[in-house]
């Protein structure tokens, strides 16, 4: 990807290149997930279970999907199977967010050069848990 820091250095070819190469990437993402992938383990309804005394013979861990729906938080127990089949949605979804955020990076560096506006700032870092996929340009994100 572009870094925000030495944009003097891009071109305006360069900026135009990267925008089509996000937009194919965003052509081909597939389906996403909204909220995280969690993993948790959990204590069972029987009181004499060590489960109860001992934190390192909890159940588990299972693993569910949290979100946000209309202002709550929404979790869904997941089989093992369910979890190997989503994973993939949930990294789709934070590729998409950080293409998203860089797609608007490169427009705010673009209308900065056309208006002669000072250039923006670095984006905001990632605050998903889960790290982007490489850059798949080859480019490298130095
Ligand atoms: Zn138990």
């Amino acid at each position: 990807m572009l870094k925000g820091g030495n944009m003097e250095h891009v071109s305006d070819a360069d900026l135009r290149r990267r925008q089509r190469q996000i937009a194919a990437e965003i052509a081909n993402i597939g389906f996403c997930l909204p909220g995280s992938l969690v993993e948790r383990t959990g204590r069972c309804g029987n009181a004499g279970c060590s489960c109860h005394s001992d934190p390192s013979r909890r159940h588990g861990p299972y693993r569910s999907w949290t979100r946000r729906v209309a202002g709550k938080t929404t979790t869904r127990n997941l089989t093992p199977e369910q979890a190997q089949t989503y994973e993939p949605w949930f990294d789709n979804a934070a590729r998409l967010h950080h293409l998203v955020r860089e797609l608007e990076h490169l427009g705010a560096i673009a209308a900065a050069r056309a208006e002669g506006w000072a250039e923006p700032p670095q984006p905001p870092p990632d605050r998903r848990r889960r790290a982007p996929a490489a850059d798949p340009s080859g480019r490298g994100a130095a």
